[in-house]
Parts: structure tokens; sequence; C-alpha cells
């Protein structure tokens, strides 16, 4: 069944929330307002109908940097549990980054993936292609014949393009119309430590320094991977000002928490980057405000219960985030007074899709992503809560506001929180 009739919600389309009724009919969205009431009586076809009374409905949305773990690291997650947890996020397309076992480096493991993602995932799954053989970054991948084949996205996310190669990569890229994401971490500015004083910002913004240089010699399409610091933020803006092929992302836990906010177990908030000072974090904020960084970004990155314990030298890094959030920006930045409603759906949906060269608007015509959002729920975090195998989030314990509770694509119920979870109808 992929015909809805959405009826007394808030719609968030072309930037702005109105109260109007949805018609979806086959998967594509049919009608707006009294047009959609009319047709939705007069349709043949079985419509089921949803009250999205005191809930905002928005395109799903998009998160341009997860990690899905298949293959290599099943244990860790799967593309069906990192979907599940998409879709329970309100997110219906996931850009998957290519540190997998073995890496996305060649044509051949690209339809291996997506026979896996077109038989396991619950939502439209972007595979991101590796850069270099093995993301050891000493040989050039075949970029073309992945741009052949429909990746458009080029990542060695976990490590950084050298600095040997990274010209003759955007150089290829800006031919190819690709798009370069670059995991910012100049590893030999990296001291003893497992937080912020082992990665200091400058491994950062030194790296984004180098790759903003590159991108004004070369014009390629560049996106600057989960922004941590306010300097890194500054210098995205001189380059948009400069009129530069620049884009950025932050991730929730960055714009939510400080490096004061560590509690045990301390492994829930180790990540790469990692969380910086509260001067950081309202640099970060006021980026996202004011347009400056055009996305939010989970970096969703399950592990399994190693740190648990305790951290140590070689703990993995990451934390998962996918399904929080919403929640967790709604809750922190929203109620808070940081960040309008508006501007925070337009950077889960609008601000990403214009990355990847997507609407993500809600639009007559277009395939029914969508998602529901109760404003008012209210739910604990809780380590045995998710459809993730990784558990490794800084928020358990927490009581956050604002929820999923309906998660569509092609008009297909992927997440119903009235219902049993997640469902898998006809495909
Ligand atoms: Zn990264």
């Amino acid at each position: 069944m992929n015909s809805w009739y959405l009826h007394d919600g808030l719609v968030f389309r072309r930037g702005r929330l109105q109260q109007e009724d949805i018609l979806i009919l086959h998967g594509r969205i049919a009608a707006f307002g009294t047009e959609a009431a009319r047709l939705s009586l007069e349709s043949a076809v079985p419509i089921r109908g949803y009250d999205a009374g005191n809930c905002v409905v928005s395109h799903g949305f998009l998160d341009l940097h997860v990690h899905l773990r298949e293959p290599g690291f099943e244990s860790k997650e799967t593309i069906e549990s990192g979907t599940k947890a998409a879709a329970a996020g309100g997110f219906t397309t996931v850009y998957a980054m290519p540190n997998t076992e073995p890496p996305l480096d060649t044509v051949d493991r690209l339809l291996q993936l997506q026979e896996r993602i077109e038989q396991s995932a619950f939502v439209r799954v972007k595979p991101i292609a590796a850069v270099t053989k093995g993301r050891a970054s000493r040989e050039i991948n075949d970029l073309a014949e992945f741009i052949d084949h429909g990746v458009s996205v080029f990542s060695d996310d976990g490590d950084p393009v050298d600095d040997k190669l990274i010209k003759e990569v955007m150089e290829q890229l800006a031919s190819l119309n690709g798009l370069l994401v670059n995991h910012l971490e100049d590893k030999s500015l990296l001291g003893p430590g497992l937080f912020s004083d082992g990665t200091p910002p400058e491994s950062e913004y030194v790296m984004l320094e180098r790759d903003l240089a590159t991108v004004a010699e070369t014009r390629c399409r560049y996106h600057a991977a989960h922004l941590s610091c306010a300097r890194s933020v500054k210098l995205i803006s001189e380059a948009k000002q400069k009129g530069l092929p620049v884009t950025a992302e932050v991730t929730p836990h960055h714009l939510t928490l400080t490096e004061d906010d560590t509690t045990f177990p301390e492994g829930n908030f180790q990540m790469k980057p990692p969380l910086r000072t509260e001067t950081d974090r309202l640099a970060l904020i006021e980026g996202l405000r004011t347009g400056i960084i055009d996305a939010v970004a989970t970096d969703h990155a399950p592990h399994g219960r190693e740190k648990d314990h305790g951290i140590y030298a070689d703990s993995p890094f990451g934390v998962t985030g996918l399904e929080t959030a919403f929640s967790v920006l709604y809750s922190k930045l929203v109620l808070t007074g940081h960040l309008e409603l508006e501007r925070l759906l337009a950077a889960l949906t609008t601000g990403p899709g214009k990355v990847a060269g997507k609407s993500c608007d809600l639009e007559i015509g277009e395939a029914a992503d969508i998602v529901v959002l109760d404003l008012a729920c209210q739910r604990t975090v809780e380590t045995d809560g998710f459809y993730s195998k990784g558990t490794n989030s800084p928020y358990i314990g927490q009581r956050l506001q604002g929820w999923p509770v309906l998660t569509l694509v092609d008009g297909v119920e992927r997440y119903n929180m009235k219902g049993c979870g997640c469902s898998k109808e006809a495909r």
C-alpha cells in the first residue's frame, strides 16, 4: 500500500511551515491542500488515512555521512540494521562511506554492494566510492568508471587524501563533475591523548586550508566533512564569499556537546573529530543558522561494546546518530531558542539535497519520501531501544522531545512508531 492521505499536519515545504493536507497516490505526491482532500474522495485506489494533527510533515531527511559497516564489520552494523535505524530517525536517503572491508574501490565491489542494498535496505542508500586504492592514498581509483555507474561522491573518510595526490584528485573530479568529501585530519599534527588534546583543531583547519587552496586552483566541487571548530566555519565562510564550489556539514554531537560533557562510559564521547569547546560549538550553531554550513550529517559510526568499560589507545572512534539526530537537535537547539525549526528542517532536507544534487522538497509528482514528526513526543534514549546494532550514543539516559513517528519511502511505510516499528511491505 503506497497511497496515503496525510491530513491536518503542519507541512514543511518551500522553506515554510503551513497547515495543509497531502495526498500520495502510487508512491508519488499527488496534491496538497483542498485539492488533496477532494481527490482523496474521488480516487478509486485504496488510500490509507493518517492523522498528522499536532505533527510536522517534511520531506524525508538526507544524511550525507553514515557508516553502514557492510561488508566486513557486520557485527557492528549491516545495511539492514543501519537503514532500519535511518528510517526510525526519519532519514529516507543515506550516503554510505566506503571504509568497509574490503573498501569500495572497484566497480565490481560497487555492483555487489548495490545487490546487497537492493536485497536488504529499508531506505535509499547511495554508496560513496573510495578516492584511492584501499583508501591508502597511494593510487587513485578509476573515478570515471564510478561516475559511469552513477556514483558521484568520493571520499577516503577515516583517512584524508594525501598532499601528493590532492591536486590530481581534484583535477580529475572537476573534469568529471564529481564531488570530493575529505576527512579533515592532518595526521602529522596529532599528539598523544584520545580527545581534543590528541586531535587538536589545527589538525582539521590546516587540512581545510590546504583543500580550499586546491579548490581555488582546480574548481573541484568540495564538501567539508564534520566541521568541529570555529576556525573551520570562518574558512568555509571566506571560501563561499570568494565563490568557490564549497559546501560543509556538521554533526548533531558537535552542535550539542563539548569536551566538558564527557561522562562515563567515555567511549560514547570519543569520535573524530573530537568534541571541542563551547566557543567552537556556538560558532558551529551560528554557521548552521546563517547557512555557512549547509547540512546536518550524523557521521553515524556504530561499534560493538568495545568501549563500554573504558577507552584505550586503540579504541574505535565514532558514535551512532541516525535515530537521535532530530530529537537531539529539536530538544537542544530549537526548544532552547538557538535555531528555528524551519532552519533545522532545511539542514536535514534541502540543504544536504543541494550538496547531493536533489531537491529534497515536497513537490507534486515527486517520490513520496516523507517523515512525520511528533514535536510533543518525549522518549528516553535507552541502550536497548535502538534499531542500530551500535549502542555507542552519547545521549543514553537523556529524555528528548520531538521524534519521528512515520517514515515513508516511495510512499511505502518504513517506520511507524504507532505500529510495530519498522515494517517491510511489498517492495
Ligand atoms: Zn571522517
